[in-house]
């Protein structure tokens, strides 16, 4: 009897029929355990007892049988024909096999060897006989386990085949059992899973197929179960580690700017700023994700969240990933609180207003000010220097600070910094949330996460799991879906021209050229040469360039030109990726589509139709594989982001997505977070259950023990005290 995390201690190598020739091949593949060994499940089964015996195989059928092989032998009759002949024969019948080319089967098989002949059954000569057929080899030990049951087929790894694999399991399984049950009754019940005893005896060798099912699902809850737990583990401990405060929004400056928008807030926009809003009263600190297209309108949710806190007497900080975007959010911010009549007066020397507090001269007023490597600017006081501006941020004459990450890195000190927004950076991680607390003299800001990247559901209860997710899952109305084309290489003719009838009607056109992976200069090369071929063959049309390689100010420039309708078309690498906001640009060129990802395109394509024209997407792609014809689609089919990412997870498969080692997710060898979403479900709502209960699992140490047996490293931190 051993338990799971004791059985992920015990090396394979302890396993009868596995030596340490095979462990070795079998660590390659992450089988390094008696655990990993019973997760090794099997690819298909076949069910004997359902089999017809030899004697009663039917011409021109597919089928599988199970039998030892007589005689092989090889002939070469011509130079390059091997013809490698076999009799096979059960108890009730022989039959003659031949492979062609195959001359390795004859040492693969040798006299005496019990395999699996899957193929069709023919008549040669007045004989049967089946020609070319998949084998699995179920040899590799003593005991009869292939005769009269149903049969384990595993995934062959390096030279070890399927028939070792059926040994060794049985071996381990034989060494193993009875392996505890660390689930509590009750979630049994509930969940209608059968024992994990008997689910990892029945993966392996079921009595029928249905009760393989049956032991699958358990293990695939076990997986999620565990996942699920380690986050919840997690997030109770950040709450119990975080100092927060409660806000005391007032409305005074949010229920004003509210009331001074052009137009009304959707229902979408509403519900989320009520749940944050809810946060925000809270003692503890708020970590939110919130999510919604681009242009679904997150900027005015984030701007409504920052004046809350103001109000209640706190600074504020939005994060963006580039300078571009900082000085984007800058500006925004700053438009939209001048409409709301929230501006400071302009400082003038002979007045001592801009520098006033929020009421003081009468009206509110918010001091918002921006500080990147190369940008230092504020509302009150257009000409600052970095040092004076850093210097108000520490007096806290500074309401809300913009920049990029610098703001919770470099000498900046707030005087009482109380909501950080970071904009399109989910894995804002624990590092940077310590850095955060850091600059508000050790309490924890509460944090709104924005990202316009659709996250599904399933990932935002595994990856994200510890993050609370607002969705802002509507448009403001009137907005027109983008119309999304994919033209092959020989037509970009048609692209060009469709943006020269924009231009001519005083729309603007991005072109996004090719992503060189790990080369930011080959990148921007290429995007120059593209913009001089392409200023050729438009002389009428004013195009520009933007590249990652540019200065911040060149960048910013360059920027300021294109809003500023100075620029026609904008000849860019991906930098455009997030957040721009040009409403005058209706046409998005992407060059080489198939070499972006499916929620990279949608971001691009997101970059135009935000005003009140049609909005157009051209994809110029030769996919050169049918995974990248799928893609483009895909993109071409839907404007839904959610149901994009959701297809790029089904096109690329979890392992991918996820990265290789990301945190817990390692553990899921057999759950699928697709196919196996009901069970995600279930398992995330009992694990956080019982941390609610028992935030320290004190009254479950086995399941706290299998958590980290199982999980490793990625979650060591959660049991240090
Ligand atoms: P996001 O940041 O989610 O991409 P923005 O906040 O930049 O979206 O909003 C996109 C555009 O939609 C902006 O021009 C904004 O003024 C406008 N907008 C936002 N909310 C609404 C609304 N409820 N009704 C109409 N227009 C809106
Ligand atoms: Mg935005």
């Amino acid at each position: 009897m051993a338990t799971l995390s004791r059985l992920a201690s015990i090396p394979v190598t302890e396993v009868r029929s596995l030596g340490p020739k095979r462990a070795a091949i079998l660590a390659k593949s992450g089988i390094g355990t008696i655990a990993d060994l019973l997760h090794h499940v099997p690819r298909t089964y076949l069910d004997r007892s359902d089999k017809p015996p030899l004697a009663r195989v039917q011409l021109g059928t597919e089928v599988t049988i199970i039998a030892e092989v007589k005689k092989i032998a090889t002939r070469r009759p011509k130079p390059k024909l091997a013809m490698t002949e076999a009799v096979i024969s059960d108890d009730t019948a022989s039959l003659k096999i031949i492979w062609f080319n195959q001359a390795y089967r004859e040492k693969m098989l040798p006299p005496g060897t019990q395999a699996a002949f899957s193929g069709t059954v023919e008549s040669f000569r007045g004989k049967l006989q089946m020609s070319n057929p998949a084998v699995d080899v179920l040899d590799g030990g003593d005991e009869p386990l292939v005769t009269g049951r149903i049969v384990p087929i595993y995934p062959q790894v390096g030279e070890v085949k399927s028939g070792r694999f059926l040994h060794a399991i049985h071996n381990a399984l034989k060494r193993a059992r009875p392996i505890p049950d660390p689930l509590p009754e009750v979630l049994l019940a509930a969940n209608g899973l059968m024992s994990r005893d008997l689910a990892f005896t029945s993966i392996h060798f079921p009595e029928s197929i249905e009760q393989s099912d049956q032991a699958r699902r358990r293990l695939v809850y076990d997986e999620f179960f565990r996942l699920e737990l380690s986050l919840a583990l997690r997030k109770r401990r950040q709450i119990e580690d975080a100092t927060g405060f409660a806000h005391s929004p007032t409305g005074e400056l949010s229920d004003r700017f509210v009331a001074k928008l052009p137009y009304e807030l959707t229902g979408a926009q509403n519900k989320v700023l009520e749940e944050i809003g809810a946060d925000l009263r809270e003692g503890h600190p708020m970590h939110r994700l919130l999510q919604g297209e681009v242009g679904s309108g997150k900027t005015v949710v984030a701007v409504t969240t920052l004046l809350q806190g103001v109000e209640g007497g706190w600074q504020g900080a939005i994060m963006a990933p580039t300078e571009v975007l900082a000085e984007q959010h800058y500006l925004s911010v700053t438009g939209l609180l001048a409409q709301a009549g929230l501006s400071p007066e302009p400082f003038d020397d002979s007045s001592e207003l801009g520098m006033d507090s929020l009421f003081a001269s009468g009206r509110p007023a918010v001091h918002i000010a921006i500080l990147t490597g190369s940008t230092a600017s504020a509302n009150y006081r257009p000409g600052i220097t970095r040092q004076a501006l850093l210097e108000d941020v520490a007096s806290g004459q500074i309401d809300i600070l913009v920049g990029t990450h610098a703001l919770i890195q470099d000498g900046v000190h707030f005087q009482r910094l109380g909501l950080a927004v970071v904009d399109e950076q989910h894995r804002f991680g624990v590092a940077q949330r310590v850095l955060l607390k850091e600059k508000a003299d050790s309490i924890d800001p509460d944090l709104l996460i924005m990202t316009a990247t659709p996250i599904p559901r399933t990932l935002s209860m595994t990856l994200y799991g510890d993050l609370d997710v607002s969705t802002i899952d509507e448009l403001p109305p009137g907005r027109s879906p983008v119309e999304t084309t994919v033209l092959a290489r020989g037509q970009e003719g048609l692209a060009w021209k469709k943006i020269e009838e924009e231009a001519a009607a005083g729309r603007q056109a991005f072109v996004v050229c090719p992503l060189v992976e790990d080369s930011p200069k080959i990148e921007a090369a290429s995007a120059t040469a593209e913009q001089v071929r392409l200023a050729t063959l438009m002389p009428e049309l004013r195009v520009g360039l933007i590249h990652g390689q540019l200065r911040a100010s060149d960048k910013e420039a360059v920027m300021s030109a294109f809003r500023a309708g100075e620029i026609d078309v904008l000849v860019s690498t991906t930098v455009i990726e997030v957040g721009i906001d040009v409403p005058n640009a209706t046409v998005m060129v992407i060059e080489d589509a198939d070499r972006f990802g499916l929620s990279q395109l949608h971001q691009l394509r997101g970059r135009v139709g935000r005003g009140s024209h049609q909005g157009i997407c051209l994809l110029i792609a030769d996919p050169s594989t049918p995974e990248g014809e799928e893609r483009l689609a895909a993109v071409a089919a839907t404007t839904d982001g959610f149901r994009l990412a959701q297809d790029d997870l089904r096109i690329r498969g979890q392992g991918t997505v996820f990265g290789a080692r990301q945190s817990g997710m390692a553990d899921l060898r057999l759950a699928d977070v697709l196919r196996d979403f009901d069970a995600l479900v279930a398992a995330r709502k009992d694990a956080f259950a019982i941390v609610d209960r028992d935030p320290e699992l004190s009254e479950h140490p086995e399941l706290a023990e299998e958590v980290r047996a199982m999980l490793g490293e990625s979650v060591e931190w959660l049991f240090k005290s």
